[in-house]
């Protein structure tokens, strides 16, 4: 199985099937069907048995699907027997919750340290995890080998701090600032403007 030939949207759905069949498991489920998987994740059932028939023959008609089986193919896939160290960069509002948010629990990625340009911030700990002067980013990023950064800036500075990420190492970007980043080819980043999201659920709410 080449995990090119995987359609982008299958894959974000990964951790959610991930998510919910350890659920199952945890409850004593050994096996489910789409159609039961479909009511409870609310992702219908066709697009459930094409997703999954892109991992190969894994349900069977009449018994449904081997939960954890599935688990262990999707942990494979996932590597979430890997836990992956995050950056965070600008402890604002909103970077402060992502560092009280414990992503530990809901699967298996960390933020190991933050970054910030504010005194009073340096220094300390939120959640844990420790927050260092903007300046020591490079210092820190390449000791520490980190890949993944979550960007919670403000706008104006925010390309200029993705240029520092990307010459540190850092090859995948959770923006969350309403700035379109420029990146190289080698680097994914995922944006996620809140208001955007907001706006787009109002709009279509006022169309139904
Ligand atoms: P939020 O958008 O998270 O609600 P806020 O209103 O609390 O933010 P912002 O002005 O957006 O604050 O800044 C977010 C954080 O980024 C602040 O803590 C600020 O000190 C920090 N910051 C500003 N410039 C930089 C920089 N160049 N590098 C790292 N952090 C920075």
């Amino acid at each position: 199985m080449s995990e090119e030939k995987i359609p982008q949207a299958t894959v974000k759905r990964l951790p959610l099937y991930y998510r919910h069949l350890n659920l199952l498991h945890n409850q004593g489920k050994t096996r489910i069907s789409s159609r039961e998987l479909s009511e409870l994740i609310k992702v219908d059932s066709a697009t459930i048995r094409k997703d999954f028939s892109y991992f190969g023959e894994l349900g069977r008609k009449g018994y449904g699907y081997d939960i954890a089986h599935l688990i262990q193919f999707f942990r494979k896939l996932l590597d979430q027997d890997e836990i992956a160290s995050v950056a965070l960069i600008g402890v604002g509002n909103l970077g402060t919750a992502l560092l009280h948010y414990n992503f530990m629990k809901k699967g298996n990625t960390h933020i190991e340290l933050a970054f910030d340009t504010n005194e009073s911030k340096i220094g300390t700990t939120i959640g844990e995890v420790p927050i260092y002067h903007v300046d020591d980013l490079e210092k820190e990023i390449k000791r520490r080998g980190l890949k993944v950064a979550i960007l919670t800036v403000p706008a104006r500075v925010s390309q200029e701090v993705t240029d520092r990420l990307v010459d540190c190492g850092i090859e995948g970007i959770l923006n969350f600032t309403p700035s379109r980043l420029t990146v190289p080819n080698h680097v994914r980043v995922h944006h996620i403007d809140l208001s955007i999201e907001l706006q787009t659920l109002v709009y279509f709410l006022k169309q139904s």
